[in-house]
């Protein structure tokens, strides 16, 4: 296949070329490039975030670790300011695909797309994060719309990420190990703001586990997370496991993040 390819040197000049019903915006290429190849997507421009500097990068301030959207996986997985911030999001970096993966993804791409089974989208839901894109702020909870479908409009660039620092979090992933992404993948935290539960994986999209947060709340133990039964009414079930395996799945991971927090 043929399409045009930019390599903006702004934002703004970004957004404006991607506003094309055929142009798509590309990051790290590692789900775009597959959908491409797959025939799944057929883009007749490509527009290269890769120049824009001003998306890349780590800070730690006023309690919150904002990440620029271009900031690939590695990096955060490696940042010492975010291990010693929110360790759990510095392990769920760390854990995403292999190697190449982490090298060339980024985050934004990760939330843009909203694969069912990513990773990061768990994390935004259960910090409570704010997406910043280059005309407003979207928090998490307004953000992910199901299967591969978020709130983002025609054209519209994520540029960063923040994520308000918990007392406590930690993310359990129970790796498809074909694909290594999660079969179901849990992210917990707890701070003033209460409890979040968020579960990838395991349904049409990333969704918190308002059960688990319920019991939680009012008693924040391995045994409270482990004891609810999550009910399995809309899970996956495909050959790597059932809707009602995934949903065992939920309450043990949430109790196994609450004693690793
Ligand atoms: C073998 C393999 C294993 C993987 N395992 C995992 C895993 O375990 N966990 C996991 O979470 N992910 C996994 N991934 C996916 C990986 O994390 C990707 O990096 C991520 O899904 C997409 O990021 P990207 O930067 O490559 O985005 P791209 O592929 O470039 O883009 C993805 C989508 O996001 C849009 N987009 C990109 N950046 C922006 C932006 N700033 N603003 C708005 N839209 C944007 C693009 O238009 C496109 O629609 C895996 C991928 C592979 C190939």
């Amino acid at each position: 296949m043929t399409f045009a390819y930019s390599q903006p040197s702004s934002v703004a000049d970004a957004a404006r070329a991607a506003a094309g019903a055929d142009a798509k915006l590309i990051a790290g290429g590692q789900s775009l490039l597959g959908a491409i190849k797959l025939g799944l997507a057929s883009p007749e421009a490509l527009i290269d975030l890769g120049a824009l500097s001003d998306l890349k990068g780590i800070t730690v301030a006023d309690g919150k670790v904002s990440i620029g959207a271009m900031t690939t996986h590695a990096t955060v997985a490696a940042s010492k300011e975010v291990a010693a911030a929110i360790p759990a999001l510095a392990d769920l970096a760390s854990r995403i695909g292999d190697r190449q993966v982490r090298n060339r993804g980024t985050i934004g791409g990760s939330i843009a797309n909203n694969d069912p089974a990513a990773c990061y989208p768990a994390a935004c839901l259960g910090l409570g994060a704010t997406i910043h894109t280059d005309r407003r702020s979207i928090a998490a909870d307004d953000f992910f719309r199901g299967l591969y479908e978020t709130a983002l409009g025609e054209g519209e660039v994520i540029t960063s990420v923040s994520f308000p620092i918990p007392d406590k979090a930690a993310w359990q992933k129970f790796k498809q190990p074909a694909s290594r992404f999660s079969l179901v993948g849990v992210f917990v935290s707890k701070s003033a703001a209460g409890v979040r539960v968020a579960v990838t994986g395991a349904g049409a999209g990333v969704f918190r586990a308002t059960d688990i947060e319920a019991a939680l709340g009012s008693n924040w133990s391995q045994a409270a997370a482990a004891g609810v039964s999550v009910s399995a009414d809309g899970l996956n079930t495909d050959l790597h496991g059932s809707a009602a395996y995934r949903a065992a799945l939920i309450s043990v991971l949430a109790g196994r993040a609450v004693l690793a927090a």
